[in-house]
């Protein structure tokens, strides 16, 4: 992907931003997230919450609804009951009035009480009617009320207040003459309530009246109540309708009974007790109880086993009813409330989603963004650490300036003017060096002596080089030669040859640099003598030797002529004292280096100043010509044979040792005493002759030669006397 080749510093830049962006857009996203989950969890229990206050009320209201419809079903009942009894208290009377009308005047009061009794007993025999006395006796006329014992008096019959209902009743029945009255009683701790209607008949003084237990009203709404629950199916809201008889609203085995269950028919007029427990192991029934015991009412939650074996719950509101002591109650199936909070949480979730997905587009647009920002300035980056590889990368060969306008950031700018400063400095350099070489080539060009660059083989040289040997350039040499020490001609201590102590010339010449090095080399047979300077230089690591060969051959013969005459004697043209003293020295040095041994000659003309003295001074100096040529011709061309002085002569004979030396100074006595000198006399010799001891000085040598030609001459002189 060409898209992301770009090199590690750009790729780095790229990453880092990129990360960067999206550590921030997800810490933000994060957070954004967190926040709409938090209100997601609020909503969802805020929704849960009013939904079930919701459905508490609904519950609360539905179970008004049936607790009305309770109270509207025992008014009419009750009125049913009071319509019965009043009808039949009336036509008691009725009956009772027409007959003593009827009978009043032809019989006796017994005797017409007896006849409608007869006849009210006949008549009404399915009425629960009454009819006694309001004397204070009370005495029962007719009672046909089974709940009520008959061999107790009336006036006995206590309520639970220890009142006398009925004594009570004829009371207030004399001054109301018709009137419902209510009668509790107490028989043996059971308690009885009955409605009555009571009519006054006052030509007998009797209390005629019929009566109704009032548990019939109960009975009739629980009928009615069970009839209409078993039909009810208009109420869709509940999905169960209890309604339960209380008996110990404390609790216990059997604290209440079911009068209806309307899903669990199964259930209906059985026993509680209060230990039932739901599904979830729950004691519900504990916990209603305290609440309609606080509040006569209690909203709880049952849990029940579903088929499917999952655990539903159901809200129930019970109401209790404390007059008949009922407990009326509603369900609502949490399924449905459920039902109703998840389509509620879909809701939520819909929006939350819909959120979610807006803001992961939008994540994702910001990465793009990000991304493309990012890639936009590492290409930049990208861009001009590509100008400067170019740059770099062209610069040794073309030295091109770098253009500002490739670089978008300040700091590359600013390395890009650096860049070209360096361009500039370096044309500046270049264009110097090109001058000082061109100088330096015009400055060696126009020396006389020959320059050269050298590591053995030639490498370069000046015009005088060219010149000097005739080649076209050093290539066309080095085909042909090798060195220039190819040239060099070996021509003594003096000169440097091609190797000096295992050394190459130019290597030596270059360590010695105190020393004056000459050198002679040999072109077109005529030899040419060189004072040359060699000097080491590193050139890439290698080390390269410049020599500068200057050429002194005429200086050199001039000098060597002056030599010659500094150093000959004039008179004999032999070596003088400093060319002896000179040679001395160097044989001592050889002989303390390499214990080459040599020997020295010391000779003196005997009594010359007579010689001088009888023939002239002219005479003796042609004797001394003679006499070194003479010697001369015993001379090898290794020794050294000069005039000490006045006519003293020294022989240096180098490996010779005492021995020889003494043979050769006797022959040259020898040859001196029978040699025919231009005069006419004779002339002999004295001769002192040591070898070389370690140690020896100059002086030491000279001064046991000149002992030796000391004793010679003692002894007699014309001999040879060796130490
Ligand atoms: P001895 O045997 O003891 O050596 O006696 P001698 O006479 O040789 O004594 P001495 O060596 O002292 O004298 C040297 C003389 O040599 C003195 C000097 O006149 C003479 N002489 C020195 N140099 C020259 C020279 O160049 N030419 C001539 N003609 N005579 C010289
Ligand atoms: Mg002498
Ligand atoms: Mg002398």
């Amino acid at each position: 992907m060409k898209f992301f080749k770009i090199d590690t510093i750009a790729k780095t830049l790229l990453t880092s931003i990129f990360f960067m962006f999206s550590l921030v857009l997800i810490i933000g996203g994060s957070w954004w997230a967190y926040k709409k989950f938090e209100f997601f969890n609020e909503e969802k229990e805020r929704i849960q919450k009013d939904y079930i206050e919701s459905q508490k009320s609904l519950l609360k209201e539905e179970i008004k609804k049936l607790s009305l419809e309770l109270n509207y079903e025992k008014i009419l009942a009750q009125n049913e009951i009071d319509l019965n009894i009043k009808h039949c208290a009336t036509e008691i009377y009725d009956i009772a009035s027409i007959l003593y009308e009827t009978y009043k005047d032809k019989n006796d009061i017994n005797k017409i009480k007896k006849i409608i009794l007869n006849f009210l007993s006949q008549k009404m025999q399915n009425k629960k009617i009454f009819i006694f006395e309001t004397k204070n006796s009370l005495n029962k006329i007719l009672f046909k009320i089974p709940d009520i014992p008959q061999n107790i008096p009336l006036s006995l019959l206590k309520n639970s207040k220890n009142e006398y209902p009925f004594a009570n009743l004829a009371l207030f029945i004399k001054e109301k003459q018709r009137a419902f009255y209510d009668i509790n009683l107490n028989i043996n701790g059971k308690k009885l309530s009955f409605r009555t209607y009571n009519i006054y008949f006052p030509p007998l003084k009797w209390n005629m009246g019929c009566m109704e237990n009032k548990n019939i009203i109960k009975e009739k709404v629980k009928k009615r109540l069970i009839n209409k629950f078993a039909t009810n199916s208009h109420n869709k809201f509940l999905c169960n309708v209890s309604l339960l008889e209380l008996y110990n609203i404390n609790g216990g085995k059997n604290f209440a009974k079911y009068i209806i269950q309307k899903n669990k028919p199964q259930l209906e007029n059985k026993f509680i007790s209060d230990s039932i427990k739901d599904a979830k192991g729950i004691q519900f029934a504990k916990k209603y109880l305290k609440d309609l015991r606080e509040k006569k009412e209690s909203f709880f939650i049952e849990h029940v086993k579903t088929k499917e074996g999952d655990i539903a719950s159901k809200l129930i509101y019970y109401k209790l009813h404390p007059k008949w002591n009922w407990i009326i109650g509603g369900t609502v199936c949490l399924a449905k409330i459920e039902k109703s909070i998840n389509y509620q949480e879909k809701l939520l979730q819909d929006y939350i989603i819909e959120k979610l997905i807006k803001f992961i587009i939008l994540l994702l647009i910001a990465l793009l963004i990000s991304f493309l920002i990012a890639k936009y300035f590492s290409q930049k980056i990208q861009n001009s650490f590509n100008s400067f590889n170019e740059f770099f990368k062209n610069a040794a060969k073309t030295f091109v300036r770098i253009d500002l306008k490739n670089f978008y950031f300040k700091e590359f700018k600013e390395m890009a003017k650096s860049a070209n400063k360096m361009i500039d400095e370096y044309e500046k350099a270049k264009q110097e060096l090109k001058f000082s070489q061109q100088y330096l080539k015009l400055m060696l060009d126009t020396q006389d002596s020959i320059v050269v660059v050298t590591n053995s083989h030639l490498i370069s040289a000046n015009k005088s080089f060219y010149k000097f040997f005739g080649f076209k350039d050093f290539k066309d040499f080095n085909k042909k030669h090798d060195c220039i020490c190819e040239f060099f001609i070996d021509k003594g201590d003096e000169y440097i040859t091609r190797k000096i102590d295992g050394e190459a010339w130019f290597k030596y010449v270059a360590k010695h640099p105190e020393k004056t090095h000459k050198v002679v080399i040999k072109k077109d047979e005529k030899e040419h003598v060189f004072v040359l300077t060699s000097q080491k230089m590193d050139y890439k690591g290698e080390d390269r030797y410049v020599v500068v060969l200057t050429d002194i051959t005429d200086v050199e013969k001039q000098r060597k002529k002056l030599q010659l005459v500094a150093t000959t004697d004039p008179l004999v043209k032999i070596p003088n004292r400093l060319k002896f003293d000179s040679v001395l020295n160097k044989t001592i040095d050889n002989f303390n280096k390499t214990g080459k041994t040599f020997s020295l000659i010391f000779f003196d003309i005997d009594h010359f100043k007579s010689i001088n003295d009888t023939y002239g001074h002219k005479t003796g100096d042609k004797i001394l010509v003679e006499l070194a040529k003479l010697v001369s011709s015993f001379i090898r061309k290794s020794d050294t044979f000069a005039r000490w002085g006045g006519e003293e002569f020294a022989i240096i004979l180098p490996g010779a040792d005492i021995k020889k030396a003494y043979e050769i100074a006797q022959k040259i006595r020898e040859s001196i005493e029978k040699h025919k000198f231009p005069f006419e006399g004779k002339v002999t010799c004295s001769f002192g002759v040591t070898e070389a001891r370690r140690g020896d000085t100059p002086n030491s040598i000279v001064a046991r030669a000149d002992k030796a030609l000391y004793e010679a001459k003692e002894r007699g002189r014309n001999r040879v006397i060796k130490i």
